[in-house]
């Protein structure tokens, strides 16, 4: 049930796990206030997670988008224009190699970092009939409150799947598969499973610790599944709210998402794992040199991120 954020009780938990609130020195049920910067926010969670009254901060802060880009339409768009120009009508989607039954869905930023790892999974799962579709699943369209565009874009998707026959959508990023949803109508599997299911994937002996990106910070769903590919121990980085790249804030507050890296050296103590390519690269970025992404592992490819040429990367995939 979504509890109203007039029952706030200004406790400040929300304002002290959070660096974009507390920079502000405002809670979550400072509504006036939060108005002013609710595209600053980092769409994280950690607010939700903490509130002891069960207010969804994220979940009222993308509200708070939702209703300004409903009233200015143009403001948001002229504001975001990079983001809409490539993502609205994603420029590079390729559907050529999609085969009907299943089908792998990398997303536009798994390509983009990873683009050896990708074509290696594109490859072992080919050998089982499997092909591969890129496109964009929209979040960053969503993200900036854009319902309209949000809702055209999940539709036109799960029309194509439908069109092809698709009955079931391999996913590589837990950003398209916590925005996907169940609204696709089909089946949604990660790629670990898939990978575990086929028997395929290298099995890490040593003990992992992970970073768990935003959308999967609730259920961590993806830990269950990467599970059978790691032998020793599992434990968390807990004390860094996010990447520094959600919700599209890093254009209001670089510094914060910038500062996200540095508290990651302090926290972090050693070799981090990560499953999202998205936090991967933006770590990276930000200087925290010591991740990288579990599957370059499971693949064996040992691909590091490829900071330096992602967007190349991503146009090329129009082309494959
Ligand atoms: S969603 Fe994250 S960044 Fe936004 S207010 Fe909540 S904790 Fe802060
Ligand atoms: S944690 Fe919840 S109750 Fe406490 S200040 Fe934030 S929104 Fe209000």
């Amino acid at each position: 049930m979504m509890i109203s954020v007039e029952k706030c009780v200004h406790c400040h938990l929300c304002q002290d796990k959070c660096d974009f609130l507390s920079k502000y020195g405002i809670d979550i049920g400072d509504t006036e206030k939060l108005k002013e910067f609710a595209y600053h926010c980092f769409l994280c969670g950690k607010c939700t997670e903490v509130c002891p009254v069960g207010i969804d901060g994220r979940g009222y802060i993308l509200d708070l988008r939702r209703a300004f880009a409903q009233s200015n339409p143009a403001a948001v768009k002229r504001a975001y224009k990079g983001v809409f120009k490539e993502k609205q009508n994603y420029s590079f989607r390729n559907w050529s190699k999609v085969t009907p039954g299943s089908v792998f869905f990398p997303g536009c930023n798994f390509p983009s970092l990873f683009p050896k790892t990708n074509a290696e999974i594109s490859r072992v799962l080919a050998e089982h009939g499997i092909g591969t579709i890129y496109d964009c699943c929209g979040k960053p369209i969503a993200e900036l409150g854009d319902r309209e565009s949000e809702d055209i874009i999940i539709e036109d998707i799960a029309k194509r799947l439908r069109d092809s026959g698709v009955e079931e959508i391999i996913l590589a990023c837990p950003n398209c598969r916590g925005h996907f949803g169940d609204r696709l109508g089909i089946k949604v599997t990660s790629i670990f499973t898939k990978l575990s299911e086929l028997g395929l994937g290298n099995i890490i002996e040593d003990d992992v610790k992970f970073f768990v990106p935003c959308p999967d910070r609730e259920k961590r769903a993806w830990i269950d599944e990467i599970r059978p590919f790691v032998k020793g121990e599992i434990s968390f980085v807990e004390g860094v709210q996010c990447c520094g790249l959600g919700g599209c804030a890093i254009s209001k507050e670089p510094e914060i998402s910038k500062a996200f890296a540095d508290k990651f050296k302090d926290e972090a103590d050693g070799e981090v794992m990560a499953y999202c390519a998205s936090c991967t690269g933006r770590l990276k970025r930000n200087g925290f040199d010591s991740i990288n992404h579990i599957i370059t592992v499971v693949m064996g490819t040992g691909e590091n991120p490829d900071t330096k040429k992602s967007y190349v990367n991503r146009v090329l995939t129009k082309f494959k």
